[in-house]
């Protein structure tokens, strides 16, 4: 039984992009016989606005699409601080307290993320309360998990390259939730039993921690199925602009959603957006 997903975070109106990534999941579920859910991503404490998520389910129901609901992540706070104890207690994760300029300044590497993390707090003695931050060690964890793989359908099999990102944030000391992405998504695709996770190329990179992460705390392994972007006229991935409306918008001003949706399908974009690479839109 395939199983997929759509995870919007509610700190802004859905637009086109989001719906394009909501078609895939749930085209390629409904294809195959499957289920399709809906999680609420709200651990953003800062930007979350919890009263658009209501609106998204209006959204993806005016788009024609049907989903049931998986529990949203502000009710996980206990599973994530429960892994990051795990893998803190394996001696995986190392508390850091950099800023984001400090680390900007004396990194060296670009990562899929902006600079990456030299390891400057790894080994680093100071008081746990002064981190802003706890890290994964990844070399560490690779040492102890060998070398992985993972498959994307349409990509094929890849090795996991998990130091591309060098060592990521799992857990926040600055926000409400005890979780980073990372963290957070992984283990939520795994208590979803999500088979499929259908997200944005953009996403492909953040992959390679995820499957890293699967290992360390046993997880199951789904498959991965990134789908294209819509680009603007600037060739940036589509976010809310001046001038274009969110899904909200359209729904209020009349559209047709479905006749929306089917568009996307078909790869009929409106003037100015383009599919982020040859690679068809939905296989
Ligand atoms: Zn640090």
């Amino acid at each position: 039984m395939v199983v997929t997903r759509f995870a919007p975070s509610p700190n802004g109106p859905l637009h086109l992009g989001h719906a394009f990534s909501a078609i895939v999941a749930h085209d390629l579920a409904r294809a195959r016989g499957g289920r399709f859910l809906l999680r609420i991503e709200d651990i953003d404490g800062a930007r979350s606005r919890p009263e658009l998520t209501d609106e998204f389910r209006a959204d993806l129901e005016w788009l024609g699409l049907e989903w049931e609901e998986a529990p949203a992540q502000s009710t996980r706070t206990g599973a994530y601080e429960s892994a990051a104890a795990t893998l803190a207690a394996s001696g995986l994760l190392y508390p850091c307290r950099c800023a984001r300029a400090e680390i900007a300044a004396v990194a060296t590497a670009k990562g899929p993320d902006g600079p990456v993390y030299p390891g400057t707090c790894r080994g680093a003695t100071f008081a746990p309360e002064e981190a802003a931050a706890w890290r994964l060690d990844v070399a560490e964890a690779v040492r102890r998990t060998g070398p992985l793989t993972w498959l994307d359908e349409r990509a094929g099999e890849q090795q996991a390259r998990p130091e591309l990102s060098g060592d990521v944030v799992l857990v926040r000391k600055d926000a409400e939730t005890p979780a980073s992405y990372h963290l957070a998504a992984t283990l939520d695709d795994a208590a979803d039993g999500v088979t499929l996770v259908t997200r944005g190329m953009d996403l492909f990179p953040a992959t390679h921690i995820h499957r890293l992460l699967q290992a360390l705390l046993g997880l199951p392994v789904p498959a991965w199925h990134h789908h294209p972007l819509l680009l603007d006229e600037t060739g940036r991935k589509l976010a809310k602009r001046r001038g274009s409306p969110s899904l909200a918008d359209r729904r209020r001003a009349g559209e047709d959603g479905r006749a929306l949706a089917d568009s996307l399908r078909a790869g009929r974009l409106p003037a100015g957006i383009t599919l982020g690479e040859g690679l068809s839109a939905i296989s």
